[in-house]
């Protein structure tokens, strides 16, 4: 009887030891994690859901704050602000009360779930099927980066989490994002119309950081976007993840090549 015990026994620490193994080895290979991408509905900063606005007057404030369901030093802490008159003129982040978030995701305004890889990049903007530059030699100088046309004003969102290390106007890149994240990779989004974060800021994945435009050296509104490894420049497509809606133009990436 002791002896069986003794083999039972071993028996399911073995298989606990394998199911240990198992665990450890798929959290090393796949770890993954469920990030939400920010619309134009509902947007995150600092960790706290709420949106962007475009505030130019204390009364239109007021009246974002009642339709929010928030109080002011709810917004003047997100904001990092410690007076009314800081909001004023500037883009600024109002919070959603608990129930407001609840109306909205019954009525299908929610943010989008994806489960991802958590050390995998995410594509910056919700729909690119056009590419006009891609990453290589372009007119006889390297293009760093991936160039998207959308509308002005589309949601630009963080590719990864990491911390802001650049938001500002940078010569041809016009107003730009820089952002750090683990392993010495960087990513760029540049010549957008407005930038939301600040130098210093921890962002999530999925989170909206900026909106497309036109500043600096650019045609027209597209989001150009780069990852770079210790400061050199690699081909996004090669981290991004598969995009059908790319293929369609194939055509057109290799004559760009
Ligand atoms: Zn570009």
């Amino acid at each position: 009887m002791r002896g069986r015990g003794i083999v039972v026994m071993n028996f399911k620490s073995r298989m606990l030891l394998l199911v240990m193994l198992l665990t450890v080895f798929s959290i090393s290979l796949f770890a993954s994690e469920i990030i939400y991408l920010d619309n134009e509905h509902i947007q995150e900063y600092h960790g706290v859901q709420g949106k962007w606005y475009q505030v130019s007057a204390k009364n239109q404030l007021n009246a974002l704050m009642t339709r929010h369901e928030v109080q002011l030093e709810d917004v003047l802490r997100v904001n990092s602000a410690a007076q009314v008159r800081h909001l004023i003129g500037s883009y600024v982040f109002i919070p959603y009360s608990e129930k407001c978030l609840k109306e909205l995701e019954e009525k299908g305004m929610g943010r989008k779930a994806l489960e991802c890889r958590d050390d995998q990049f995410i594509w910056p903007l919700a729909d690119v099927s056009v590419l006009t530059s891609v990453f290589g030699l372009r007119w006889g100088e390297i293009h760093p980066g991936l160039d998207m046309p959308v509308p002005r004003g589309t949601i630009v969102r963080a590719a990864k989490d990491g911390r802001v290390i650049a938001s500002g106007y940078a010569g041809g890149y016009g107003r730009e994002v820089v952002i750090e994240h683990r392993n010495n990779f960087i990513t760029r989004y540049a010549h957008n119309s407005v930038n939301f974060v600040k130098v210093g800021d921890l962002v999530r994945k999925g989170q909206a950081i900026a909106l497309v435009g036109t500043t600096g050296r650019s045609t027209g509104p597209h989001l150009h976007f780069e990852i770079r490894l210790n400061e050199i420049p690699l081909d996004p497509l090669d981290f991004l993840p598969e995009n059908p809606a790319l293929q369609v133009n194939e055509h057109r990436l290799k004559n760009w090549r």
